[in-house]
């Protein structure tokens, strides 16, 4: 039988440190987060000039290999989590003789390797009730002539480190997939059978050392260009029996994996109502921003909870919410290509509106530098303050 470890408190004298391994905007909001409840937080990330390097106590620039770096931070830091999948699994692993660390390397592991992943949830399917989309690893071209009919058309995806729709290619005949392939410089690659997608929920699932979890209310996504859109929660699409499936579905997954913090489970809800699950984000993620401004708790507040070992906060909405993604694209004028800035002052005059910055200061097309929620008492209004929105950016709706 495990036992319990009492929690670690956050305390002024001495400080009570908290360690993130990566310096992205989930660091960042990580860091926010904990400071709230008064912990100091390291980041160890080796850009020099990284979103949640500003806000931390402490940086460490340094890989995330880097045995030296990772020793600091396990001796500075009581618990350590992580903000993004790709941090390797060894580093987790070493902090762990140290330091609290969750989700474990174990954890972390599964969701870095879409094959991996895949298996796991054809293993958790009796309990969860949903299967992943029908595939087939390409790891060489034999491979390809093994791959049936009923795969195309497809989603050809790298097995590591994609995000954002990068290293995907869809695809209709077998040539294409040859060549599709063939542009992925071996790597391993799984092929997806391209499903009729209905519409997209994630879930965010919480679960702490004494194996309590909680379920945030089930969020609605729309990707543009594999890149995360809009998320809206309730979703205008969601069925009450939906919610149902996808919350039982996140409960059986994280539960099966013995997980610790927070875990973003992604679904596709199929033209003929049917749930299949799509991947797994080890951490706080994009669709559960809602959060900050529209729930009790913050998936980084819950975060900061779980890996110390405090209870879970209330995963209750207390209002409708919205959230958009703001994108590189509108620092620069569509005409000319010019450098401008949005229109931040009049955004913030809409009802409701929240904007998140990321402290990015080199915009790019694709690059996610915030976003903004909406809240409204309905969530109409909160629709109402999103299109307008839209309209001062200048984004198609
Ligand atoms: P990423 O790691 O980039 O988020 P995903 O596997 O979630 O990769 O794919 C990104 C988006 O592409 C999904 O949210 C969905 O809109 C679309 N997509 C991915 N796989 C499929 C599929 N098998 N059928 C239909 N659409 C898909
Ligand atoms: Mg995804």
């Amino acid at each position: 039988m495990s036992i319990v470890p009492s929690a670690l408190i956050p305390s002024a004298t001495p400080a009570t440190w908290l360690g993130v391994m990566g310096g992205g905007q989930l660091g960042r909001m990580f860091v926010h987060a904990a400071q709230a409840m008064g912990y100091k937080v390291a980041v160890l990330e080796p850009a020099a000039d990284a979103p949640a390097a500003h806000a931390a106590d402490r940086h460490l620039v340094a890989h995330y290999d880097d045995v030296d770096a990772l020793h600091e931070l396990a001796r500075q830091c009581v618990a350590v989590t992580t903000e993004f999948e790709n941090v390797p699994a060894a580093s987790l692993a070493l902090l762990a003789q140290h330091a609290r660390v969750a989700p474990s390397a174990a954890n972390v592991s599964v969701a870095q390797d879409r094959m991996v992943e895949k298996r796991f949830f054809i293993d958790c399917a009796a309990r969860s009730g949903v299967l992943p989309a029908p595939h087939q690893l390409i790891a060489a071209d034999s491979d390809i002539d093994l791959v049936p009919a009923a795969l195309l058309p497809g989603i050809l995806k790298t097995v590591r480190l994609g995000y954002d729709g990068k290293g995907q290619v869809r695809v209709t005949t077998i040539a294409e997939l040859r060549t599709a392939f063939a542009g992925m410089n071996g790597v391993p690659c799984v092929l997806e059978k391209m499903l009729p997608l209905a519409y997209e929920v994630s879930v965010l699932a919480v679960r702490g050392h004494d194996g309590k979890s909680v379920v945030y209310p089930i969020a609605e996504n729309v990707h543009r260009d594999g890149i995360l859109f809009t998320t809206t929660v309730p979703g205008p699409n969601v069925s009450a029996e939906c919610a149902v499936r996808a919350h039982d579905a996140a409960l059986a997954i994280i539960d099966q994996l013995g997980y610790v913090g927070v875990l973003c489970i992604e679904f596709f809800i199929l033209d003929d109502g049917s749930l299949v699950v799509n991947e797994m984000a080890p951490r706080p993620h994009n669709s559960g921003h809602y959060t900050i401004d529209a729930c009790m708790t913050s998936q980084f507040a819950q975060q900061v909870r779980a890996m110390t070992g405090l209870a879970l906060g209330e995963v209750r909405q207390h209002s409708p919410a919205v959230m958009l993604n703001i994108l590189g694209d509108l620092w620069f004028d569509l005409a000319t290509g010019e450098r401008v800035e949005p229109a931040w002052d009049r955004v913030l005059a809409l009802p409701g509106a929240t904007l998140h910055l990321y402290g990015k200061d080199d915009p790019r097309p694709s690059r996610k530098m915030g976003h903004v929620t909406f809240v409204a008492t309905t969530l109409a209004q909160a629709q109402a303050s999103l299109q307008a929105a839209c309209a001062l950016l200048r984004i198609a709706l």
